[in-house]
């Protein structure tokens, strides 16, 4: 095992409130989010950077940032829309060495609110967090009723 934070959560041995499993990804909310939500799509498998990713896996990962970014909006969070960013490289500011796709909710006029949170980064409710993105993704798969939309605290 290396000394990857990332790699560290996706062997179970870092925590993280996670929102998405599948055989070749993982996405858990970041630790210090821009907004409530604000969710990593990663690869299981280490990548530093682009340079080192498989482009089919490239594509899995922007998928399910897509899906993510549908299920934020089902979701009892209520985004209106997302910021889909990847940071690649340290010229582009990215801090941790193993590629993640940032997922960050949006709301209509939340301008004000998002500098805030750019510069507060504090957690919010992590496990019911985790929890309303979990339900967004299966409302998401059931396209059935959206669960009951919150105002954000
Ligand atoms: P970057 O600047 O590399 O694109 O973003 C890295 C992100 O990883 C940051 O938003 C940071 O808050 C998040 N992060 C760093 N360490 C951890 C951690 O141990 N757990 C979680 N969940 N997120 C982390
Ligand atoms: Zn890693």
């Amino acid at each position: 095992m290396n000394d990857c934070v990332f790699c560290r959560i996706v062997a179970g041995e870092a925590p993280a409130a996670k929102v998405y499993e599948d055989d070749a990804l993982c996405a858990f909310l970041d630790i210090r989010p821009i907004a409530r939500g604000h969710t990593l799509v990663i690869p299981k498998r280490h990548a530093a950077e682009l340079e080192d990713l498989d482009a089919e896996l490239g594509a899995r990962i922007f998928r399910a940032g897509h899906r993510l970014a549908l299920a934020i909006r089902r979701s009892r969070l209520a985004a209106d829309g997302a910021n889909l960013v990847l940071n690649d490289g340290r010229a582009a500011f990215q801090t941790v060495p193993h590629v993640h796709l940032h997922v960050i909710p949006r709301r209509h006029g939340d301008t004000l609110r998002f500098a805030k949170g750019f510069l507060l980064r504090r957690p919010h409710d992590p496990v019911a967090t985790a929890a309303a993105i979990r339900d967004g993704i299966a409302a998401l798969d059931n396209k059935g009723a959206s669960p009951e939309k919150e105002n954000e605290g």
